[in-house]
């Protein structure tokens, strides 16, 4: 049986460990958070006490952590991962961060005679939950076929976008998007509130017309209309404020970097911006339809 090194156990590394475990396999674990190792340990995974520990019998690793920085600091230098794995071990790596940091550890972990992927996932904590994430790989075509049956236990859909940081290219793109959706969407149920409908009846509309999409589908934003989402939750968990304002930032340089217009973008950058400035840096991004509320 493979023997599957997981490391960064939040929001998302967390659910999608447990499914590794489900599918019966031999998971070690670590995060910096011992009570994400716990609760991953309480699943079947043994821990590891660093992230070279958890590597060093490993035949695949995957990482899920929040920046480039932290992918960076984890895999290159010295004190790196690479060369404390096996020669043989394939690197997959599923936090999203900009497409030259993928190329650069992509290339560091190549030249060591190892093998990786870019595959950062579109889905959210519910996704991951359920083993239903897309995966959108970067790399070559053995690394991508090495990675499919291991992203297969975590996920549903599996794409290659081309060669290393074509995954992130791909994803950054889709969350520039997700952005727009959701602030457009906010304001859409804040005015039919401001207009006495009930956000439930606009939202079941909206899903059978043409402003049907994801966020409605998966993610309303509107507190109490959908269960199991971070909005009838607080906004607590999910993907966090700050999170979606990285990956505005990491399109925007893709954007200007390529002599791309994406006015839609910039707003919905300046809209999360003020949000985060306003305390709401750890609350899910959905939480964005509070901005729009009248008082
Ligand atoms: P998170 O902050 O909840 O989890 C990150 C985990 O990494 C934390 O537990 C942290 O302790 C750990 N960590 C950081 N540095 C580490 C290190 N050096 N060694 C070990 N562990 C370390 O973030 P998340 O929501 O799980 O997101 C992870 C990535 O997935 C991000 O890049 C995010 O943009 C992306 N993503 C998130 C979602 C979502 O809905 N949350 C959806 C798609 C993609």
């Amino acid at each position: 049986m493979k023997k599957i090194a997981f490391i960064g156990l939040g929001n998302m590394g967390g659910p999608m460990a447990a499914n590794l475990l489900d599918k019966g396999l031999d998971v070690t674990v670590f995060d910096l958070v011992p009570e994400a190792v716990q609760q991953a340990c309480e699943k079947g995974a043994k821990s590891a006490s660093s992230a070279i520990e958890a590597v060093k019998h490993a035949d695949v690793v995957v990482t899920m952590l929040p920046a480039a920085t932290h992918v960076k600091s984890l895999y290159l230098g010295e004190d790196g991962i690479i060369a404390h794995a096996p020669d043989n071990t394939l690197f997959i790596d599923s936090s999203t961060i900009d497409a030259q940091s993928a190329r650069d550890v992509g290339e560091a972990v190549e030249k060591s005679g190892r093998k990786f992927v870019d595959a950062p996932v579109s889905g959210g904590t519910a996704g991951a939950a359920a083993g239903t994430l897309t995966f959108i790989m970067g790399g070559s075509d053995q690394a991508v076929e090495e990675a499919r049956p291991v992203l297969d236990c975590m996920g549903k859909n599996i794409f290659h976008a081309g060669p290393l940081g074509a995954g992130q290219v791909a994803k950054i793109c889709n969350n520039m998007l997700l952005a727009v959706l959701m602030t457009g969407t906010s304001e859409a149920l804040q005015l039919a509130i401001a207009n006495g409908l009930d956000p439930k009846v606009v939202s079941d509309i909206m899903l059978q017309s043409s402003g049907c999409n994801w966020t409605l589908q998966k993610y309303n934003p509107c507190p109490d209309v959908m269960e199991n989402v971070p909005s009838s939750n607080d906004y607590q968990g999910g993907f966090m404020v700050k999170l979606m304002n990285k990956d505005l930032s990491l399109a925007m340089d893709a954007a200007t970097t390529s002599n791309s217009a994406t006015p839609m973008a910039s707003l919905a950058q300046s809209l999360y911006r003020l949000h985060q400035s306003k305390g709401n840096q750890n609350k899910d991004f959905s939480s964005i339809f509070k901005m729009f509320e009248q008082h």
